[in-house]
């Protein structure tokens, strides 16, 4: 047996180490993480709770289970991709978390995601602030009223909701039309300027995915056909994912 080969098991009875074979090439080989620190490196959660992506992977594929799941560490990754994008062996670390985050009972998950997944589990729009489709057409049609009276270069701007056969469809952090709305503007003016055939829609339009981050398939799922069958029903080309 070659020095370099780590044994690992031991006493304990681990279920996080299949978890981590599934998500590396070569048969699951452990030993493709070169322990190089690049993932740790560039990761936004590195530092919280004591933790970093490199860590993280060893403390599980060392069988460390019980440490692992009430680690509140994994809550913290933004699901950057960041570490995934610079490590040299290309490990899935956040589908590791993912599959983390989804082993911890739904009720048991922090309470400010649950509540914005529940939240956008509401209504069509699936805005993780509760904004109905008719708010957020109000605020729309409001705000751009204001710009175009107000900033006569723009007084042709356009903000269109559920345009049919519009080129791109965006969607929206909801953040903006129900705190910040004069925020949207720029995006508009940027399209504005660049002659872009563009629409929201009213139904799926909320851009914030918090079902995405609790772990909830199903929620994520029914999220994203929301939008998706959105898009369908005008009949545009592109999604464009603002978040
Ligand atoms: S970047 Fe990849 S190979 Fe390097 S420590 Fe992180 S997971 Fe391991
Ligand atoms: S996906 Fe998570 S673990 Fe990876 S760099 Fe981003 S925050 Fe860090």
């Amino acid at each position: 047996m070659s020095e370099n080969i780590i044994a690992l098991g031991g006493k304990k009875q681990s279920m996080l180490i299949d978890e981590v074979k599934k998500l590396l090439t070569d048969d699951g080989n452990l030993n493709l993480c070169l322990t190089c620190g690049a993932c740790s490196s560039g990761c936004p959660a590195t530092g919280l709770d004591n933790m970093d992506p490199r860590k993280f992977l060893r403390m599980a594929a060392l069988g460390l289970d019980e440490e692992i799941l009430q680690s509140d560490w994994p809550w913290m990754c933004t699901m950057c991709q960041r570490c995934v994008y610079v490590c040299p062996m290309k490990i899935d670390i956040p589908q590791l978390i993912f599959n983390i985050r989804a082993k911890r009972p739904r009720e048991e998950r922090p309470k400010g995601i649950l509540g914005s997944c529940d939240m956008a589990l509401k209504n069509d729009s699936c805005s993780a602030m509760g904004a109905s489709p008719e708010d957020f057409t109000f605020v729309v049609e409001d705000v751009l009223e204001e710009y175009q009276e107000a900033q006569p270069e723009f007084k042709d701007m356009q903000a269109p909701i559920d345009k049919q056969g519009a080129e791109f469809i965006l969607n929206q952090n909801s953040r903006e039309p129900v705190t910040e709305p004069d925020e949207m503007v720029p995006l508009w003016k940027i399209l504005d300027v660049a002659g872009v055939d563009w629409t929201y829609g009213s139904k799926g339009w909320g851009g914030e995915n918090y079902c995405m981050f609790l772990a909830d398939n199903e929620a994520w799922e029914h999220i994203t056909r929301t939008a998706a069958k959105q898009a369908d029903d005008l009949g545009c080309k592109i999604f464009l994912n603002t978040e």
